[in-house]
C-alpha cells in the first residue's frame, strides 16, 4: 500500500464505498491525494433527506465555513430549575445543510476528476486497488440511540431570540428517558425545533411531535406557527462492528460518531484531516477513530449513566453547563479537551452515579 504513495507516476486506485457525509467530504480533497485516482461507489440505496449539521467551529473546519448558515456565540441549557447560558469567544455554535455540503463536495471532487459508479464492478478497479466502507456499522438491538424528531418552523418576527442556540431544554415529557428539546433559531422568525431522546427505544413519531407542539405552546408561547421542513433521525451511541469485516471503514463505519452525543459531522472532517496528514507524512491512508481512549472511556461511563439513571440528565448537563465556560464546553465536546478540563468536568459531575457506573458491567459498551 504505501509503494502507491511513493511511486512518482502511477496513481492508486482509491474505492468509497457510499455517497454520504464521510466520503464526499473526502473526495472533495482529493487534489491532496495527488498520486491517488478516487473512485465513489454510490448505490441506489437511498439518500438521507436533507437536515442541518450542528458542530462547534474548530481550525480543522475552516473549510465549512462558506456554507455555515448561522453561528451562535450564546447557546443554552435549560432544566425545570436552572437557566444556564454559555458564552463562546472562539468556537461558535455552527450549522449548515447537509444537502448544500454533499452538493459542494461534490462538485469540488468532479473538479479533482474523482469518478462516479453504481458499483464496484462497474469501477473496474485492479486488484491492487483499496476499498474504503462508508456505510454504516452494524449496530445491535438495545444499543443506547439517540432518536428525533424536528420540525423547522416559521413563527411571526419576535418569536425566537436569534442571538442564543437551545441546545437542550429538558422542560418536556421525562417519563420515558431522557429527553430534550433542541431550537436553533435561524432567524427571529425561524427556527429548527427538535425533540431528541437518548434511549435504547425508539418513539412512536407522535411522541416527537407533540413534544416539540407542547414546547413551542407551553414554554416559548408561540400558538402560531407553520411546518417548514421536517428531520427525523436515528444516531447509535456505542462501540459498533464494521458494516463488513473484511473492509476498511471511513465516517461513521471507522468510529467517527462520538459515543456520548452522537455528534459526527465535525469528528468525520478531523478524521479526515488526520488521514491526509498520515498520508503526507509518508504512511499509509488510514481513517482512525477521532476520538482519544480517555474519552472514549468518559463516554462509556457516561453513557452508562444516562441509560441506568436517565432521570439524573438535567442534573448532569446544567452542572457541566454551570461549571465550564462555552469555550471549554465546545472543546470537551469537539474532543478537545485538556487533562485539566476532563479533570474539571469529572469533578462537576455527581459522584455516586458516576462511581457505579464505573464499576457496571456493560456488555455491549452502551
Ligand atoms: C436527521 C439527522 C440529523 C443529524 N444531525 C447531526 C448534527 O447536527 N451534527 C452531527 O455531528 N451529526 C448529525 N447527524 C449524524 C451524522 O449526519 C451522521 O452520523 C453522518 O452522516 C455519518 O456520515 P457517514 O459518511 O459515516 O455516513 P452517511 O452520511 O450516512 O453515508 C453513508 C453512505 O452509505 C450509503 N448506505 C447506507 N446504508 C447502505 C446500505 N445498506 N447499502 C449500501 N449503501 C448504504 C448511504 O446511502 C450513504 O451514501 C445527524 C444525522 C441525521 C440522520
Amino acid at each position: 500500500m504505501s509503494g502507491m504513495f511513493d511511486h512518482a507516476l502511477a496513481k492508486k486506485h482509491i474505492a468509497i464505498i457510499g455517497a454520504g457525509c464521510a466520503s464526499l467530504s473526502l473526495a472533495a480533497l482529493a487534489n491532496e491525494l495527488p498520486r491517488a485516482q478516487i473512485h465513489i461507489i454510490e448505490s441506489s440505496y437511498p439518500a438521507h433527506a436533507d437536515h442541518v449539521w450542528g458542530f462547534w467551529a474548530m481550525d480543522w473546519l475552516d473549510r465549512v465555513r462558506p456554507l455555515v448558515r448561522k453561528s451562535w456565540h450564546k447557546w443554552a441549557i435549560v432544566t425545570e430549575h436552572s437557566h444556564s447560558i454559555m458564552h463562546t469567544a472562539q468556537h461558535p455554535y455552527q450549522a449548515i445543510s447537509r444537502h448544500q455540503w454533499l452538493a459542494q463536495c461534490r462538485d469540488q471532487a468532479i473538479k479533482h476528476g474523482v469518478t462516479f459508479h453504481d458499483s464496484l464492478d462497474a469501477a473496474r478497479l485492479d486488484a491492487e486497488a483499496e476499498i474504503f466502507d462508508s456505510r454504516p456499522p452494524k449496530v445491535p438491538d438495545g444499543v443506547m440511540l439517540q432518536h428525533f424528531a424536528g420540525f423547522e418552523v416559521r413563527a411571526p418576527a419576535g418569536s425566537f431570540d436569534e442571538s442564543t442556540a437551545i441546545l437542550m431544554d429538558f422542560r418536556c415529557d421525562q417519563s420515558h428517558g431522557m429527553h430534550f428539546i433542541y431550537c436553533l433559531p435561524f432567524s427571529d422568525r425561524d427556527a429548527l425545533v427538535e425533540s431528541t431522546m437518548f434511549s435504547p427505544q425508539q418513539a412512536p413519531q407522535p411522541f416527537y411531535e407533540k413534544a416539540i407542539a407542547d414546547w413551542l405552546t407551553e414554554v416559548a408561547k408561540i400558538t402560531d406557527f407553520d411546518i417548514t421542513r421536517r428531520e427525523a433521525g436515528v444516531i447509535p451511541l456505542g462501540f459498533f462492528a464494521r458494516h463488513d469485516p473484511d473492509l476498511r471503514g471511513v465516517g461513521a463505519n471507522a468510529g467517527a460518531i462520538r459515543p456520548s452525543s452522537g455528534y459526527a459531522f465535525g469528528f468525520i472532517q478531523k478524521q479526515i484531516h488526520h488521514a491526509l496528514a498520515r498520508v503526507k507524512a509518508g504512511k499509509p491512508l488510514a481513517f482512525d477513530p477521532p476520538h482519544r481512549t480517555v474519552d472514549l472511556w468518559m463516554d462509556r461511563v457516561f453513557l452508562s449513566v444516562l441509560r441506568h439513571q436517565p432521570q439524573l440528565a438535567p442534573r448532569v448537563f446544567s452542572l457541566m453547563a454551570a461549571r465550564l465556560n462555552g469555550d471549554e464546553f465546545a472543546m470537551f465536546l469537539s474532543g478537545e479537551a485538556t487533562m485539566k478540563l476532563r479533570l474539571k468536568v469529572i469533578l462537576a459531575m455527581p459522584i455516586w452515579p458516576f462511581l457505579r457506573a464505573l464499576f457496571r458491567p456493560e456488555p455491549d459498551a452502551s
